[in-house]
């Protein structure tokens, strides 16, 4: 017997003409600030040109190249620099949304230039919401003044290399990749592990300790300072294989730091500011999850497509009159609806110094995203049948992908259960007392 390699037969009849409008990522767009909406239809117009190539650097664990040609053009390298540095301008809330609708045509593309975008984010919206003196603020007007240049004139892609292996990346130790204070500059040594855009990006963004001569022991968190590294610097290589499950585009290898001698320009922020941005910012390390409500979004789309007869290539066999389909798909729906209703309520309550309160909608946000994508993927393929788990579909990379996101440092679906359970039973500073 043949083997089945492919669902999609050119010769088929053709599908069914689409009825179906899908829903906007952001739910009701009549909600939206008109920047909101012209930045998501931006890469709404985009999205079928990412989606077709999405099959092709999942296949090879390519990066797409050609996708960050399509982003570069239509101006989404600046989208979260200020106007002020000639930049889009889009605050948080309405990066998170383009960055969900940007996922739903390629998760990968999403994931790896949220890297990108949080580098102008750190040096933009989030340092302009914390303490400095004048001079740091000086200091850090002209640095970013530098960085944004580079990425509104010359198109430069920045990327986010934090994750080292260890503790460090769930924020419980110090970064293991050390600065060193020399003359003019510092020099950086050490390894990160997973860095999207590993190779293709322009400059890594590197979270270091800061190593200080007068102290005995190692730095601490305190100590983080976020550096912007040239990937052409001497002492800077790219190592490793990158064969994994899901967000294959990402191209997410290991970098190694070699003594890499960087300018004191190099700053993304003034020292000692990392660590205020990272405990009075938390909804940064929310980022993640918006690829993954666009993954969902894709899935869910796929589906009502699929069991309507209505994907391009596939015999037109409706399957939508079962009750259990129908069944399945309202609770893809219910799951989908109340994964974005979470999503857009953080997106708009993003800012500094969040309340109590806040912070448990955020984490139970995030963790929700992260698991209601990887089980909306599951019930899609589960629903739509055996067909729709060929690779020329695009329902079994969507699951892949949606995979990866739960397991995603800072915030793992565990590490928020860790977070969230404890501020739900202990108010700051209580402590038990010891159990005999
Ligand atoms: C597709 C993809 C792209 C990525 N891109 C980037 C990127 O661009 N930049 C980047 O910085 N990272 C990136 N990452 C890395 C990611 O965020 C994680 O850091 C990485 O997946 C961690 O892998 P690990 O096996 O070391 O994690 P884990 O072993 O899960 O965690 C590492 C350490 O964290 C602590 N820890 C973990 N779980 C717990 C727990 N439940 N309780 C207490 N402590 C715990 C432990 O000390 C543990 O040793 C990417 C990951 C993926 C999958």
């Amino acid at each position: 017997m043949a083997a089945v390699t492919s669902a999609v037969d050119p010769a088929a009849a053709a599908p069914l003409p689409s009825r179906y409008a899908p829903s906007h990522i952001a739910g009701n767009p009549a909600a939206l600030t008109p920047l909101q909406r012209e930045l998501i239809g931006r890469v709404a117009a985009l999205g079928p040109r990412l989606a077709a190539r999405a099959e092709r650097h999942d296949r090879e664990a390519s990066f797409p190249f050609d996708n960050y040609d399509d982003l570069r053009a239509a101006g989404l390298l600046a989208i979260c620099v200020p106007r002020a540095h000639g930049g889009l301008g889009a605050d948080y809330a309405t990066y998170v949304m383009v960055s969900a609708e940007l996922g739903r045509w390629c998760g990968a593309t999403a994931l790896s230039f949220n890297m990108h975008v949080c580098s102008c984010l750190w040096a933009g919206e989030i340092a302009d919401a914390l303490d400095m003196t004048p001079a740091q603020r000086a200091d850090h007007e002209r640095n970013r003044t530098l960085h944004f240049g580079r990425i509104v004139g010359e198109c430069k892609l920045y990327a986010q290399p934090f994750s080292e292996g260890g503790a460090a990346a769930a924020g419980a130790a110090p970064w293991g990749t050390l600065a060193v204070k020399v003359d003019g500059g510092y020099r950086v040594s050490g390894k990160k592990i997973f860095a999207s855009l590993a190779g293709a990006a322009d400059t890594y963004g590197v979270l270091c300790t800061l190593e200080r001569p007068d102290r005995a022991t190692g730095g601490s968190r305190r100590d983080a300072l976020y550096l912007a590294v040239p990937a052409d610097a001497p002492g800077v290589s790219v190592v490793g294989d990158w064969d994994p499950l899901g967000m294959r585009g990402t191209v997410s290898r290991n970098l190694l730091f070699d003594q890499v001698f960087v300018p004191e320009t190099a700053r993304l922020m003034p020292e000692g500011l990392y660590f205020q941005a990272a405990s009075r910012f938390p909804h940064m390390f929310a980022t993640l999850s918006p690829t993954y409500l666009g993954v969902a979004q894709a899935a869910y789309d796929f589906t009502v497509q699929y069991l309507r007869a209505e994907v391009p290539g596939m015999p037109p066999v409706k399957r939508r009159m079962y009750p259990t389909k129908q069944y399945a798909v309202a609770e893809m729906r219910i799951k989908l609806e109340a994964t974005r209703a979470l999503f857009l309520q953080n997106a708009r309550e993003a800012g500094v110094d969040p309340d109590k309160d806040a912070r448990m909608r955020l984490y139970a946000a995030h963790y929700t995203i992260m698991e209601n994508a990887n089980d909306i993927c599951r019930l899609a393929l589960r629903t739509c049948g055996g067909q729709s788990m060929l690779k020329s579909l695009p329902l079994e990379r969507l699951y892949r992908d949606s995979r990866c996101g739960s397991l995603m440092l800072p915030w793992t679906a565990e590490l928020c259960m860790d977070r969230l359970g404890r501020e739900c039973l202990y108010e700051a500073g209580e402590r038990d007392e010891a159990i005999e």
